[in-house]
């Protein structure tokens, strides 16, 4: 019979890393694909397939992410990850490869239960239906509470050989990852800054005052104090690190803010198509001087005040 063919969503995460394992213990021929966007990178997933010895594809797919991230048609989780569109944007670009390269079926290392938002049996059923993988789509961890897929069916996959994994415990998957020395996982839910609560935060008073942020304005979202004065943004570096990073990323339209007398922290001030005005520089002025504890004895403070464009 001829081998099967599976493409693997490869996070990097130890459910995606013990779903390709398993396949890979069936002897079935393994691509592992990834996706990177601005919130989360492909690095986790690299040192996965090299230790799994499986080949990696890699696919950026920022700009279209970003448009589910600003308006989810499934909402939002806990915080600004909108979960359920996110994996059926990141299933619908597998089914294309799966089409073009002759996969037989695609393998994720979804959990029945694991995930409130996404792994529910309707929102797994939902993901499947709307990605166009009715059938195509192996959870290789609960496949036996689930459906069986065409591959199972069509004794591509021995389903006596998969998993009935289930709820948020991770004690099935913690004894795998020993029985199989697994030990190179990061903590669950750690590589997307879409679930921590401040980087959310920042990103949504972003989308409020600049619906159309760019790359730029996403890497300054990772790095710093934001605040906001009227729709301009105020940027406070909290270390010299920062602060450099801060000179690198600013634009021509934007204002760079530091105190003459002594050390502190350097401000961006960026307008997002809005004239930089007294108030914010004011604001933005003040904050500097707070967060610069040498500043604090100091009778008179004056700023340098630089503008890339200048
Ligand atoms: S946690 Fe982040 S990467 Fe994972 S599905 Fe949700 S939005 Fe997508």
């Amino acid at each position: 019979m001829k081998k099967a063919k599976a493409l693997v969503l490869l996070s990097g995460g130890l459910d995606s890393i013990l779903a390709t394992k398993l396949l890979l213990e069936q002897k079935l021929k393994i691509e592992a694909l990834v996706f990177k966007s601005y919130f989360f990178d492909s690095g986790q997933a690299e040192v996965s397939a090299k230790k799994l010895g499986v080949k990696l594809r890699i696919t950026d797919f920022s700009e279209k992410h970003f448009e589910i991230v600003k308006n989810p048609e499934y909402g939002y989780g806990k915080n600004m990850n909108p979960c359920i569109d996110c994996h059926i944007l990141m299933l619908k670009g597998a089914k294309e490869i799966m089409a073009k390269r002759g996969f037989d079926f695609i393998a994720t290392g979804e959990v029945l239960g694991e995930r409130p938002m996404s792994q529910n049996r309707q929102a797994m059923a939902l993901i499947e239906k709307q990605s166009g993988l009715k059938g195509y789509l192996l959870r290789p961890l609960s496949a036996k509470l689930l459906e069986p897929t065409i591959a199972e069916e069509k004794g591509l996959v021995d389903r006596s050989r998969l998993l009935a994994i289930r709820g948020r415990s991770r004690k099935e998957q913690m004894a795998l990852a020993k029985k199989w020395k697994i030990n190179w996982f990061p903590a669950p839910a750690g590589g997307c800054l879409l679930t921590d609560i401040q980087f959310s935060k920042k990103l949504k008073d972003l989308i409020k005052n600049a619906p159309c942020p760019d790359i730029n304005d996403m890497r300054l979202l990772k790095i710093g104090r934001h605040f906001w004065h009227e729709g301009r943004e105020i940027i406070i570096g909290r270390d010299h690190q920062e602060n450099l990073r801060l000179r690198e990323l600013a634009g021509k339209k934007d204002i760079l803010l530091e105190i003459k007398e002594c050390a502190g922290p350097t401000a961006l001030v960026r307008g997002h198509k809005r004239e930089i005005k007294g108030a914010a520089l004011q604001k933005a002025k003040r904050l500097v001087k707070f967060y610069a504890p040498k500043a604090k004895g100091l009778e008179e403070i004056s700023f340098n005040v630089l503008s890339p464009e200048s």
